[in-house]
Order: C-alpha cells, then sequence, then structure tokens
C-alpha cells in the first residue's frame, strides 16, 4: 500500500500539498516532522501535516518527499494548533504561518538533536605518536599537545586559532578522531532558585494586583491597567518569582522599542537563572540557540519581541504582554498576525495565565475587560514616591513660533533647565523639514513616485522621501519655475535641535529618531548618556515616548500633533491618547515633579479636553461606546483587503470584482473599493476594500467562502493584494 503524506510548504498559496514517501522512510512517518521536497525545479524544506493512504492526484502528478529531517516532532503540539489556527483566523497558508513561528536555521534543515557538540579527541595512535615526526608541521604539533590535556570542541577551533589544515591532516593519520556528545540542558534553576536584587516592598495595590495574579495557575487572561510609573514592571517580577518556585518558564513580550538592555538586565538582576532574548537583530544561530534554551527549559525566562511568542517552551507557566496597546505587536509585512491575540490563544491552549499589562489599553482588551471576560487589575498611583504631573494647553493661534517652539514653551524650559531638570520635546517628524517650497511659484517639491512631499534632510544634504527609497540632493533650483528661492517648511526634529543648540548653548542637546539611531548600540548609548545627565534637552520621536525612564525630566513639551487629531483613520483618537498619555508618563518619575504641555490650533478640540481632564482611562471608555455605535471595531470585526497595481483602474476593478463576491446585509458591510489615505506610493496605486460584519464567526465562514473565487480572479494575477485581518492602520 503506498502511503502519502499532506506537507504545508513556506510558499505564497493557499493549500498544503500531497507527496509520496518512499517505502524505506515509511516506518518513521509522524505528524510535525520536517521533509525536503521537490517543489517546482527547487526542493524546500516543509513540515508533515498528515499522513494518508489516499491521493486523489494521478500517480504521474505526484513526486516523492526527498529526505525526513527529524525523527521527533519540531513544535509541541499546542504551538502546531496555534499556527494551524492562525492560518485559518489570519487566511493564509500553514506553510506561510509555520515560517513565523519556526527559526529560519530550522527552516533551512539545521538539526534539532538537543545541544549535540562535536569535539576531536586524540586516537590511540594519536597517543603514542612521536611528536618529533611533526617537527615542522608546528600548527600540528599545536592540537596534538592541546589533545593531551582536553578535547577541542568544533565550534572552539576558529576562537582558539587551531589550523583546519593541521586538523584535516591529523585526521587522516587517524591521529585524531571527531566525535559528538550530548549537552545535558542545564535545568538547576527547576531545582533550586537562586534570586538576585532585593524587591522593593509592594506598595497595597501592587500587592493586591500580585495576589489575585498568583492565585491563576489555568487559562485566565488578565488586564493590568497601570498608569505609567505606578510598578507594572514590579509587579511582573513578584509574580515571576511565584511562576518559577513553580518550576515553569515564562514568556515576556514587549514592543520592539522597549527590549533595550535596561530592560533585559531588570529580570537578570532579580533571578540567577538563564534569560533567552528574542528579537530581530539575531544572526540566524543566535536565534536558533535562544530557540533550543527555551525548548529545552534551560532558558527559565524568555524575553522577545513579537516572534518570540512562536518560541516553545519545556514548562510553560504564564505570557506576559507588556504594553499591549504597541502597535509593533502587530505585522505589517507579509502574514498580518497580531502578538496580543495570538498570545491569548496560545494560553488558551497551554492553559496557562495570560496577563496584558499597559496604561492606556487598547479598546479591543478593554473591551474584553470590561465585559468580564478578561480579569480587570488596576494600579492608579504611581509608586515610589512620584507626584502626579501638571498639565497645560498653550494655544498657539497667532502666536510667532520659533523652529516651532512658543515663547511660553521657551520660557517655561528655561525654567526647568536651570533648575538642573531636563527636558523633553516631541515631535513626531524627523528630518530638518517636512517639505521644500518654492518661494516664487509657491511648488512643493513632491516625490516622483508617491503622493507625498519630500522630507529636507538638511545635515545629510538630501531630500529624502519617507514613503519610498527616493533621494536626491537638496536642488539648488525649483523644479517648476527655476526659481533659487527654496525655503523649508514646517518643523522636523533636525532643525528642532539645531535652533535649540543655538537657543540653549549651555544645555546639551540629544535627538533620537530613526535618522539618529541607525547604527547598532546607538540607542542603547544615547539613554545611558540621558540617564547619566549629559544630556538637558531631549527632542525625540516616537521612539522617545515609549517605556524609557528618565527620572530627571520634568518637563515634556508636545510640539504639533494636531495632524493626529484630524486622521482619516478610526483608531486616531485611541492612537493618540496613548501617545499622549505615554509621552506624558516620561515626565516627573521619580521624586520630582512633572509638568507637560502641549502645543495646538485647537485648544477647544472636544477629544483634547476629555483626555486632560479626565485621562485615558475614561477618555478610552467614552471612544469604546463611539466605536459600538459607529459599527466600528472592536465592536465590529473587520478584514482589509489591499491591492496596489500601476494601473489604479486595476487595482480598483479588482477589488469591485471582490466586493461581489461577498456578502451584505444588516449584520455584512462591504465599504469601497476606495483610495488607500497614501495612494500612490513607489510608483504603484493602493486601493482598498473593506469588509465588516457584526459577529466574528460570520465573517470568518463569508470570507473562507469567497476566498478560492476570489483567487480565481484573472485580475488577482494583475495586481498585488493583501488581506489584513483586524487592522491596525488604513494606510
Ligand atoms: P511601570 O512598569 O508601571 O512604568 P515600573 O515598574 O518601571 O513602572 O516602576 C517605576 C519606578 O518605580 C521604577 O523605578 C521602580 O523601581 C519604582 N518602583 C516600583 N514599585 C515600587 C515600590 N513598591 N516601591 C518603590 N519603588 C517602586
Ligand atoms: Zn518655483
Ligand atoms: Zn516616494
Amino acid at each position: 500500500m503506498p502511503l502519502f503524506v499532506e506537507i504545508a510548504l513556506p510558499v505564497p498559496l493557499r493549500q498544503n500539498f500531497t507527496y509520496q514517501v518512499p517505502s524505506s522512510l515509511a516506518s518513521s512517518l509522524q505528524k510535525g516532522l520536517r521533509v525536503k521536497v521537490p517543489f517546482g525545479r527547487q526542493q524546500v524544506i516543509g513540515l508533515i501535516i498528515r499522513v494518508t493512504e489516499h491521493c486523489d492526484l494521478k500517480p504521474q502528478q505526484i513526486k516523492s518527499i526527498l529526505a525526513l529531517i527529524d525523527t521527533t516532532p519540531l513544535l509541541p503540539n499546542t504551538l502546531f494548533t496555534l499556527t494551524q489556527w492562525a492560518s485559518r483566523y489570519y487566511f493564509c497558508s500553514l506553510g506561510q504561518m509555520l515560517s513565523q513561528a519556526i527559526p529560519v536555521a530550522l527552516r533551512k534543515g539545521a538539526s534539532v538533536t538537543d545541544n549535540v557538540r562535536t569535539f576531536w579527541q586524540l586516537t590511540e595512535a594519536g597517543k603514542n605518536a612521536d611528536l618529533n615526526t611533526l617537527k615542522r608541521a608546528t600548527a600540528q604539533k599545536k592540537v596534538i599537545q592541546h589533545l593531551h590535556d582536553s578535547i577541542l570542541y568544533t565550534d572552539e577551533v576558529a576562537g582558539l586559532a587551531f589550523s583546519p589544515s593541521a586538523l584535516k591532516a591529523l585526521s587522516e593519520k587517524q591521529w585524531i578522531v571527531k566525535k559528538t556528545q550530548v549537552i545535558q540542558a542545564d535545568l538547576s534553576w527547576r531545582k533550586t532558585l537562586v534570586m538576585g536584587e532585593e524587591p522593593h516592598q509592594l506598595n497595597a495595590e501592587q500587592a493586591i494586583a500580585v495576589a489575585t495574579l498568583t492565585q491563576q495557575e489555568n487559562y485566565q487572561c488578565t488586564l493590568l491597567e497601570g498608569v505609567t510609573g505606578s510598578g507594572k514592571t514590579e509587579v511582573y517580577l513578584a509574580l515571576l518569582e511565584t511562576i518559577l518556585l513553580r518550576r515553569r518558564q515564562a514568556l515576556i513580550l514587549v514592543p520592539e522599542i522597549g527590549l533595550t538592555p535596561q530592560t533585559i538586565n531588570r529580570f537578570k538582576r532579580r533571578f540567577n537563572v538563564n534569560v533567552a532574548v528574542i528579537h530581530s537583530g539575531l544572526t540566524d544561530n543566535q536565534r536558533y540557540r535562544a530557540w533550543q534554551q527555551a525548548k529545552s527549559g534551560e532558558a527559565a525566562i524568555i524575553i522577545g519581541t513579537r516572534s518570540a511568542l512562536f518560541t516553545p517552551m519545556a514548562y510553560p507557566g504564564i505570557i506576559i504582554l507588556d504594553e499591549e496597546h504597541d502597535a509593533s505587536f502587530k505585522q505589517q509585512e507579509g502574514v498580518g498576525y497580531h502578538a496580543r491575540d495570538l498570545a491569548v490563544m496560545r494560553g488558551h491552549l497551554e492553559n496557562i495565565p495570560v496577563l496584558l499589562g499597559t496604561a492606556t489599553p487598547s479598546l479591543e482588551t478593554l473591551q474584553n475587560a470590561l465585559i468580564g471576560r478578561y480579569q480587570h487589575l488596576t494600579l492608579g498611583i504611581r509608586a515610589g514616591n512620584a507626584e502626579k504631573v501638571r498639565q497645560g494647553i498653550i494655544d498657539i493661534r497667532n502666536q510667532p513660533l520659533r523652529a516651532g517652539l512658543s515663547g511660553a514653551l521657551i520660557n517655561e524650559m528655561r525654567l526647568h533647565l536651570e533648575a538642573g531638570n531636563q527636558v523633553m520635546l516631541f515631535l513626531n517628524r524627523r528630518g530638518f523639514a517636512p517639505a521644500l517650497l518654492c518661494h516664487e511659484c509657491g511648488h512643493l517639491h513632491e516625490c516622483d513616485r508617491c503622493d507625498a512631499f519630500f522630507t529636507i534632510h538638511q545635515s545629510l544634504g538630501e531630500i529624502r522621501c519617507h514613503h519610498c527609497s527616493n533621494q536626491y540632493a537638496i536642488p539648488q533650483q525649483c523644479h517648476q519655475c527655476g526659481s533659487t528661492l527654496l525655503a523649508a517648511q514646517g518643523v522636523g526634529t533636525e532643525q528642532l535641535a539645531d535652533f535649540l543648540e543655538k537657543e540653549f548653548p549651555h544645555f546639551p542637546v540629544v535627538r533620537i529618531d530613526r535618522d539618529t539611531t541607525r547604527k547598532k548600540g546607538a540607542l542603547e548609548n544615547q539613554l545611558n548618556a540621558i540617564l547619566k545627565g549629559e544630556y538637558k534637552i531631549l527632542v525625540g520621536t516616537q521612539m522617545l515616548a515609549k517605556g524609557h525612564h528618565f527620572p530627571d525630566v520634568t518637563l515634556v513639551g508636545l510640539l504639533d500633533v494636531d495632524g493626529a487629531l484630524f486622521s482619516a483613520d478610526f483608531r486616531a483618537p485611541e492612537r493618540f491618547g496613548q501617545l499622549y498619555t505615554q509621552v506624558s508618563g516620561r515626565a516627573g518619575r521619580a521624586a520630582k515633579p512633572g509638568t507637560v504641555l502641549l502645543q495646538t490650533h485647537q485648544s477647544e478640540n472636544i477629544l483634547l479636553k476629555e483626555l486632560m481632564q479626565k485621562g485615558y482611562g475614561e477618555f478610552a471608555r467614552n471612544q469604546l461606546t463611539e466605536r459600538q455605535q459607529a459599527l466600528l471595531p472592536p465592536a465590529w470585526h473587520m478584514i482589509l483587503l489591499r491591492a496596489e497595481a500601476h494601473q489604479a483602474q486595476d487595482a480598483d476593478n479588482f477589488l469591485s470584482q471582490i466586493a461581489q463576491l461577498l456578502p451584505q446585509d444588516d449584520q455584512c458591510e462591504v465599504i469601497g473599493p476606495m483610495p488607500a489615505p497614501l495612494d500612490k506610493k513607489a510608483g504603484k496605486f493602493r486601493r482598498q476594500l473593506i469588509f465588516q460584519t457584526k459577529n466574528r464567526q460570520q465573517l470568518q465562514q463569508a470570507f473562507e467562502q469567497a476566498l478560492p473565487q476570489i483567487e480565481a480572479l484573472p485580475m488577482a494575477k494583475r495586481c498585488r493584494w493583501s488581506i489584513d485581518r483586524d487592522p491596525q492602520d488604513l494606510l
């Protein structure tokens, strides 16, 4: 009886593939093993989904698998189930979802035989060999001498400067031989947990939170809503102690920008355990090692960004997501999964608690907490001695501005600086100026490939498009009329920092944005210098707003936020509320009281007033009611279909045809096609279509039904298109 296997392959086709199994491999087959198979002209590595005795394909259509890579399944069952669930939820193939979940080294076929190391050892002949015969071969002599006392791990050969050709020569003489050794995972933390740094005495709110959380042993999702500086991280640490004493591991997910050595060290200092760190900056090999340490149970704590969600654990105990509202948990490119939502699902499947912490909960999480699906804990007061911040609005209508700064803000800055404190200015626009204007004809220089203005980068002498890779030297003459009277329009962080250096020559300025932190370790160095007080004025974009703890900052100024209040995106008010609250939270974290000043042309704006007077909590609850009334997420469920093409017509037609395939009634709504907010990008026109339903199941069913027909549309081949479930922004 021939045997077949269904294989998930990392290819952009929403299906699995069937292969035949040569009889020599038939006995060792199992779900979850990696195999190498022919695919087109290539050889690809995939995962066995199912072993079956039937196949509808004709014998000449079916190919055989080439090799079986594993002897035991690569992923624990729960993670396999999670990726299966996720591929259905996000409408991608299982193979695509699995390639998000599996480290590159393993996707390329690396062996998972647990921690095997190979080493060189002397043979009997080698031990008795006469070294005098090696007189001139000093490299070989060095090897033999070393091996008389110890062994030589192959992965240390280069580090210890042994010569590979000497090793080869000795091995050919059969004086040395290569052996393998299984390194036992070090699980000593499960026997005795060694504590590090002494914890703070928890305050009453923290103690209640910890007491509640330590009672959870099975699946339970909890929102920990704690104002910035209320000591959420202290709560995580106290909770971790219990988890580790239960001899279980913890997976901690943080936003991309939050994964600094500062954060990691806080966990390392508290517990004397192995902490595996997983993020996109690692080499394939480092990532794979961290993955193995988590899988074997050697790493008691695993900290990582979005994709670390898929890290297997031998003894799963809890998943903690810090700053759960952060947009970086949603992947934007390729498979658009949301690490928070998958973390909750994983908690379900592993039957372990999930903790979501933030000062500014997303409306999705808030809704779940308010309807009682999640447990809801709050920390309302700042830990330690930090006092409440003072907030103020500066109405800049008709005010003269210098580099975007009002006189009132400059005066306030002077007071804080002269008192020896630090000042932080937030401006969410990098570069020198967001546009280049011709003073004679009014022409604004626009990217020729996007619907966007060029940003001026004075220090680089370039104009750059922030939406594609377009960049040119700053023009001497207007592209339209040839005039040489060109002027920078608007203010970016570069210009602001330049101005401040002149205005406050005695107070060093640091600028933190994507341009100044491009080099590896640059952000880290800047943050350290800020903490040491080497800088007094901090200028930055969003990057500066997140999670950092600067005890000497007493004044925070927000410069140009009006745009954020009027964006077309339905999430704009929520995002603005989060940003404002997070930025304000940087002020006065230690013993010093803080002030937050916001410059605006919209001082009467209702949202702004509500946010400042009532705080994020109430603001967010009102936003949630509005979303419910407007039938928007999280009340309704949404898919965003994006299509781009060189001809706008193609994208439009394709989406119109899709619209025809989707149901529309009082429970299902189709909106569009319509141009994306950035209509043209990198030379392509971008259109979108929204499909919304009242309940989640409906969306799943209706779209699953339409998908094969959508894929079969001839237009599908003429556009680049994608499906974004639960879209986080409509760009
Ligand atoms: P969050 O994560 O909510 O922003 P952190 O846990 O980082 O807050 O705490 C903010 C600051 O307060 C840190 O410097 C921390 O060491 C300190 N802190 C936290 N809890 C306490 C406590 N119970 N007593 C004294 N200081 C505390
Ligand atoms: Zn001109
Ligand atoms: Zn461009």
